[in-house]
């Protein structure tokens, strides 16, 4: 990675904003999930033992720019303090008397929490005033939200896009991130194989376009297919299908035959007569009957698409393979994220319902690497530079 690291500049006794994702499911108050908590202790560990100030942002959930009690970050600073081991101060504000009072009350080695930056409007507007009164009293920026990294906003990226705080570096969670998502990417063990699923081609355009540069083979699950299968003169009945995308769909094909990708769509899909966990059910082979629509891959396709996997030295996979929110549409999504399972390739799960599937299954200590950005990761896969690093001084 050409960005510093907090291992690369001196850190004692100097004030640290940190932008970390605290955006935890919180249920009657109590976190359901802490993983993302747990993600941002190494950097905030290392910053805290090191002698540093330590100042901690987050957003949590969509408040609207408005004080919501719902949405406060209070019960994450309880959680990160039984993680840390140590007290974690908690200010009941973000650029108020509080924080301020918070921030210059800090000793070397203390921490705290300012409340959800999501509270003002500014946060997200990358307003101006909102950056410099959020870098008041702080001497570096870390920014180790890998979640929040694809945007532009005041804490990910406006305290240092607009020069408030001189020094802006990577935290370890970013760095880890950057460094296993970019090596596959520029130096994968090859076979590389990309595995898409999903509601949407459109969404996915950029991602296909630029994996297409890169990989051995593309793997295309999901309702995704369905646009594909279409492209390719295949009937795919009333399956969600984007018909405004045939034409990209089959000039993407194209790509990948001047490109020698291997190109895998399913060859057979568990489709339904209604859009329902107990519709009929049954599976088509090749073309998918009127009245029918694919809820899932079938079961050549899984077994097509985990030869692949078995094949491969190095994955990534990146949305489900049917609508697995179904129980009797799951087993395409399960059977993907057992086949990772088993491989010794290097495994990266770029986030969301991937990352999900793979955590309920118990499969997640089994993966290389499970991305906690599922937005920032596509946009990575894309080719695109995320702000929340641009921002960042170079090494
Ligand atoms: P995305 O946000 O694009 O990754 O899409 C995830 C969503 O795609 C999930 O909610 C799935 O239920 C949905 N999905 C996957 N396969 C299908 C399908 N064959 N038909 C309808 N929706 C699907």
């Amino acid at each position: 990675m050409n960005k510093k690291t907090v291992k690369d500049v001196n850190v004692k006794g100097k004030t640290v904003l940190v932008r970390v994702d605290f955006n935890v499911p919180i249920k009657d108050g109590v976190i359901t999930d802490a993983t993302r908590i747990e993600g941002a202790v190494p950097t905030i560990r290392y910053l805290s033992n090191n002698g540093a100030r330590v100042v901690l942002c987050s957003h949590l959930g969509r408040p609207k720019g408005e004080f919501n009690p719902k949405y406060t970050l209070k019960p994450a600073a309880e959680k990160l303090s039984e993680y840390l081991g140590k007290k974690v101060g908690f200010a009941a504000d973000v650029i108020g008397a509080e924080a301020k009072a918070a921030k210059a009350a800090l000793k070397d080695g203390d921490i705290v929490l300012l409340e959800n930056l999501r509270f003002h409007k500014e946060e997200e507007a990358n307003d101006k005033d909102f950056c410099k009164a959020l870098s008041e009293g702080i001497d570096m920026y870390v920014n180790d939200a890998f979640g929040t990294a694809h945007r532009a906003h005041a804490s990910t990226a406006g305290v240092s896009q607009y020069g408030f705080v001189k020094t802006a570096v990577a935290g370890f969670l970013i760095e880890k991130e950057l460094a296993v998502m970019g090596g596959a990417l520029e130096t994968p063990k090859r076979p590389f194989v990309a595995i898409l699923g999903g509601a949407k081609v459109s969404d996915k355009i950029g991602v296909i376009n630029n994996l297409l540069e890169k990989v051995d083979a593309l793997i295309i699950g999901g309702a995704m297919a369905y646009t594909f299968m279409k492209a390719q003169g295949r009937s795919v009945g009333s399956s969600l299908c984007e018909n405004d995308k045939i034409e990209l769909a089959a000039e993407l094909i194209k790509k990948a035959e001047i490109k020698k990708v291997k190109f895998l769509l399913p060859v057979d899909n568990k489709i339904a007569d209604a859009f329902a966990n107990d519709a009929n059910q049954k599976i088509a082979e090749g073309n998918i009957p009127d009245g029918w629509q694919g809820l899932d891959i079938g079961p050549k396709s899984v077994k097509l698409f985990s030869d692949a996997i078995k094949d491969a030295k190095t994955v990534i996979w990146n949305g489900p393979m049917g609508v697995f929110e179904f129980e009797n549409f799951a087993a395409g999504t399960k059977a993907v994220a057992e086949a990772l399972s088993k491989t010794d390739a290097v495994t990266i799960i770029g986030g969301g319902d991937s990352a999900a599937a793979v955590t309920q299954l118990g499969y997640a200590g089994k993966m290389t690497h499970i991305s906690t950005g599922g937005g920032a990761s596509l946009e990575f896969l894309e080719g695109l530079e995320l702000p929340g690093v641009a921002c960042l001084n170079d090494k």
